[in-house]
């Protein structure tokens, strides 16, 4: 890993684009993969080019429910109904000039026929209909075949992240299964002599560690494979034992805790010894101490985040570092975060020289124009303000204040799939 560069005299300073760039020169993907039957890949990363075998729709049909004939007859102003087309049952004769077929909305087109009159634009009179003069366009309401995936064409592209609509769309190809990357293995644990474990009574001075719970879910929903390795007491030979069964046994691993100018010393002789591993200070709130390296044990190597302890402060480190470098490392493509502008409705306050990531509430006025509140206390330790947000608002490292009526860039939480 190339040495940080450095923004002020601490070499270990960086703004939050320098470290993100380190990270994402130093994570390789993992080789892996896996075949697995459709109803198992979602949110999988496909591992190579899906070509479509088929085209889809095999056939030209139609849109609508009406009558197939050809564009030339519609100055005739009255056909005659030769026969009826349904979907799946198609009409086998063919149309002559002056005549047309009745067919339902996915019915293949008949030979003969290039358009179809909707139902309502008609009216049928025993074996005959009549319309107004060329009341549709040529080629109107024909679905095309190959119009939505063509034969022998990539329909989805090795990296994709699998979504609802991608399980539909392969089974309109007639795939049963996919080769999809290996689940990227992920070992974290929670470091602290405070911290006490559910169903452990809790003594004086102790809390219970939450950050294990925020990072199953976080790795969960990012579709990893999370390996909770429980809580580590700050102590230097259960701290190596613990990173170097996390090291066997992940290929990534995120440790919270134990990295602010208080505990890192430990943490950084340990570490150092096992491999190569930067601790940063970094131009941000919440979150500035982050380490970030690679470590190994027993010919085995894996990709470390020391991330802070403070709750929240989890949570964006991990957003705003981890999650792009563990997509990186399980091969899926470019993800960018859904970022939207809104007006904000307050004042916020914000230094130059960093960047902060406050959690927000968004929501639309009457007129559509989504505006921004923060959530109540800001504390990196109050899980609270995460747990009512719906999204962060990231006020980037040159900012100052925000006024009310402001626009902010937002990153919200939940996407639609
Ligand atoms: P540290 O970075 O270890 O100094 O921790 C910073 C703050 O976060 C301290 O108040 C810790 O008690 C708290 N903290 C650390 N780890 C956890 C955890 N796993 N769950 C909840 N709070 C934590
Ligand atoms: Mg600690």
């Amino acid at each position: 890993m190339n040495a940080p560069t450095p923004t002020s005299h601490d070499a270990n300073a960086l703004t939050v684009t320098q470290a993100q760039a380190l990270i994402a020169q130093t994570v390789t993907c993992v080789t892996t993969t896996e075949t697995l039957p459709l109803k198992q890949l979602l949110q999988r990363v496909l591992a190579a080019d899906v070509i479509s075998p088929i085209n889809v729709p095999a056939h030209d049909n139609s849109a609508m429910d009406g009558y197939a004939l050809h564009h030339d007859d519609l100055d005739a102003k009255q056909l005659h109904v030769v026969g009826i087309a349904l979907a799946g049952k198609p009409y086998t004769g063919s149309v002559q000039r002056g005549e047309c077929v009745r067919i339902m909305t996915g019915a293949v087109v008949p030979a003969g026929c290039d358009t179809v009159v909707p139902q309502e634009l008609t009216q049928q009179i025993n074996q005959t209909i009549s319309f107004e003069v060329n009341v549709v366009k040529s080629g109107a309401n024909r679905r095309m075949a190959g119009e939505d995936l063509a034969l022998g064409k990539p329909a989805l592209k090795k990296g994709k992240v699998l979504t609802p609509a991608d399980l539909g769309l392969l089974a309109s190809l007639g795939i049963a299964e996919a080769s999809v990357q290996r689940k990227l293995r992920v070992a974290y644990f929670s470091t602290g002599d405070e911290l006490r474990s559910l169903g452990e009574p809790l003594a004086e001075g102790c809390i219970y560690d939450s950050n294990r719970y925020t990072l199953h879910g976080m790795l969960t929903r990012l579709g990893c494979e999370p390996i909770d390795m429980g809580v580590v007491n700050d102590n230097p030979a259960a701290l190596e034992a613990a990173l170097k069964t996390a090291c066997e046994q992940a290929d990534a691993i995120i440790t919270s805790g134990g990295v602010s100018a208080g505990d890192a010393d430990y943490m950084k002789q340990l570490l150092a010894q096992l491999g190569d591993v930067h601790f940063w200070k970094i131009d941000m709130r919440p979150g500035r101490p982050v380490a970030f390296g690679k470590i190994n044990s027993n010919d085995r190597s894996a990709v470390l985040f020391g991330l802070p302890g403070n709750p929240v402060a989890v949570m964006v480190t991990f957003y705003f570092f981890a999650r792009e470098a563990l997509f990186n490392m399980m091969g899926a493509s470019s993800r960018p975060l859904p970022v939207m502008r809104a007006l904000s409705a307050q004042l916020i306050r914000k230094k130059p020289g960093r960047t902060e990531y406050q959690r927000g509430i968004v929501s639309r006025d009457n007129a559509g124009q989504a505006s921004v509140c923060v959530t109540g206390s800001q504390g990196s330790g109050m899980l609270s303000s995460m747990s009512e947000a719906n999204c962060i608002i990231m006020l980037e490292h040159a900012q100052g204040d925000v006024q009310t009526g402001d626009t902010v860039d937002v990153i919200l939480f939940d996407g639609l799939m």
